[in-house]
Order: C-alpha cells, then structure tokens, then sequence
C-alpha cells in the first residue's frame, strides 16, 4: 500500500513523531500510570506540562512578556465572538476586514455587539484575485480594534505583510497560519487560533493577548470567555481540553527540535513552490490566486475540465492522497499542507496531477 497523505484543512494530520510518541505514552503518562487525560488540570503533574507548554509556545513565537496565552475552549469561531465581547467596549467600533469566507464569518458574528465596519481589499484582475495592500485600505483611526485573517482556509489567501493600525489595536485570526513562519507578534494587540490545523488537534484554541487590552470586557461576557478572568486563572477558569493541550505540547517539542519556524517556513515555502511551480505550467490546472497572496497552507486548484472532478477525487484517493476535496462554497480541489506534511507528500500529489492530465489529455 502507498503511504497515504492527508491533505484536510482541518482537523489536519499531525506530526507522525509527534503521534508516535503519544501512542507510547498513552496508558502511563511520565510514570505516573494514568494517561495524561486521566490527571487532574490542577494537580502538579498537567500544572508542570502546561506551564512548559506555554513557555515552549513563548519561545517558538517569540511572544513578549506583556501578552498572555491563553489556552481556550470554542474553536476559532468561539473567538469570533470573544473579540468583540472583549474588545469592542470603548467607541463599539471596530474594522474588519474581508478578504474570503473566514473572515465573512467572523464579522456576522461581531455585527451583533457594535458598529463594524467591512472592508473589502480583495480585486481580480485577469481572473486572479490578489489582497490591496493595507496602506489602501483606509482604517479608521478610532475603531477599538481591526480585525483580519492573514490566512484564509478556504480561497487560499494569504497576506504576507502586517498592517500598520498606528494606535488601532490589530487582531488575526491565524487559525491556518500560525507556526508556519516566524511573526513580530509585538505588531498584535491579539492573535488566536484553533488548534486543528498546526497546533495539535481541535477543542483547544490558543489566544494571546497584549496585557492592556485585559479588563475591558462588557459586562455580560461568558466567563469562560472572558480574557481577564482566563488570564486570572492560568486557562483553568474551568477545566481545559488538557489532551489537546498535551499533544500541543507535543508539537511544540517537535517544533523546536526541528530548528523553530525559520526552519519551518522555510520547508513550507519549498513545498508550497514545488506544487505552485506545476499548477502555473499546467494547461490543465489552474490556481484563482495572484502569485504575492497564494497561501503557503491552503492551495485551491481547479481542474480545466470541472466533468473531471469526481474521478480525480476517487483516483487521489485510490493513491493514498486524501482530503482534497474543495470547501463546498468554491468547489474545485485544495490541498492544505500545513506544517506536518512531508514534501513527500507534496511531491507524491505533484506527481499524480501530473499522470492524470497525462491520462486524460
Ligand atoms: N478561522 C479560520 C481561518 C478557519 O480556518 C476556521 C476553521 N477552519 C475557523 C476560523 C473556524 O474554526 P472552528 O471550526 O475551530 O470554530
């Protein structure tokens, strides 16, 4: 059988060593002969491995003493609407701007505590669609916070610079970008992420958070989602997804052996050129994306001839390559090649692109 490769955008594949390891350790965690899942949050044991957790996290970002990080429950859209509970408290006005579905969503959420305003960067000129750069976008200067997503999971849109907001708190939802290359998070007022793409696996989100922006909550947020209360409590305000936070604790450990994320982004980069690099020779595939916003995780793909769709799928699949099946609303193919995938994998899929528009032509 050939190794099989899975291109969800997520939940994702995970690490292989990283896996490995958690199988080993399943039933006697650290000779304390319980799973790790079985142990209390509060007792010494999960305490140690959730305080090296954040400080491997710390190191791997590069995360200043003036932020909190917060491991949460809610996924990414839970923060859609923790942002504004939380932050949109002072003038309730903030910018969001909407550069794909993701970043759609998390306005229709936010819509119901203030006054957002929607800005919509994204231009297609000859069929590609490419992001205005930030100095075009006219922020507001008195918004309590923007809010974007540099990595749109389903069109495949990245942006690669960070908006200058001068006094405007910025706020990312780097759900499918985090750890993939380094970031000046000092840039951020917030930055937050569900695990289940380059963290581990779902049920954790991870927020950090710049200390000022603690303590202006409305007064009807959730506890549990509310930033002070969290950070009051070392993420246990109520009982954590502590599996989920062991196995990031995992990733991270892979992360740093590995050499850290200017490794990281640098494998990503070559990946992510290899299956770019085809797809722009191909008369048979084609990408929707200008070159300066492909995504360096998520790579939509159409197929010349959508007819050809469902048997690619079933062939991919047949090969070991799995998952990449376009988000509903596009259509079309995406391989999400987050940190995990192997260039193997990317290069096994380049491969059979490659034999079925041969086949097919
Ligand atoms: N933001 C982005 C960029 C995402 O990719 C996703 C999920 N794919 C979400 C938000 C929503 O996350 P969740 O399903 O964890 O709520």
């Amino acid at each position: 059988m050939n190794e099989i490769y899975n291109f969800c955008a997520g939940p994702a594949m995970l690490p292989k060593p990283v896996m490995a390891q958690a199988q080993s350790e399943f039933l006697n965690w650290n000779d304390t002969g319980c799973s790790v899942m079985e142990l209390s949050h509060r007792g010494p044991e999960f305490m140690a491995l959730a305080a090296q957790a954040e400080q491997d996290l710390r190191d791997i970002l590069g995360i200043p003493d003036n932020y909190k990080v917060l491991f949460c429950h809610g996924g990414g859209r839970g923060q859609f609407s923790a942002v504004p509970l939380n932050l949109l408290t002072v003038s309730g006005k903030a910018d969001y701007v909407v550069t794909g579905s993701w970043s759609k969503s998390a306005v229709s959420e936010a819509q119901k505590y203030g006054d957002i305003r929607v800005i919509e960067p994204v231009v297609a000129t000859h069929d590609e669609q490419h992001v205005l750069p930030s100095a075009q976008w006219g922020l507001s200067t008195d918004a309590d916070y923007v809010h974007y997503c540099p990595n749109e999971t389903v069109d495949g849109i990245e942006i690669f610079e960070i908006p200058e907001t001068g006094n405007v708190p910025l706020v990312a939802d780097m759900s499918s970008t985090i750890l993939s290359r380094p970031i000046d998070v000092s840039k951020f007022g917030l930055i937050y992420a569900g695990a289940q793409k380059n963290i581990g696996p779902s049920g954790l989100t991870i927020v950090i958070v710049r200390d000022d922006l603690l303590g202006r909550a409305m007064p009807t947020v959730p506890g549990i989602f509310n930033y002070q209360t969290l950070a009051d409590n070392g993420s246990m305000f109520n009982t954590p997804p502590t599996y989920a936070w062991y196995l990031a604790s995992l990733v991270f450990d892979w992360l740093k052996n590995l050499g850290g994320l200017s490794v990281m982004a640098e494998k990503n980069r070559i990946k992510a050129k290899h299956l770019y690099d085809y797809i722009e020779q191909s008369e048979f595939y084609y990408s929707k994306v200008a070159r300066e916003n492909r995504s360096t995780m998520n790579v939509p793909f159409y197929l010349n001839d959508e007819s050809l769709n469902s048997e690619f799928l079933q062939q991919a699949k047949a090969a070991g390559l799995l998952a990449l099946k376009g988000h509903r609303s596009v259509g079309g193919m995406r391989a999400s090649i987050y940190n995990a995938m192997p260039f193997e994998g990317v290069n096994a899929l380049v491969e059979f692109m490659q034999t079925f528009a041969e086949r097919r032509r």
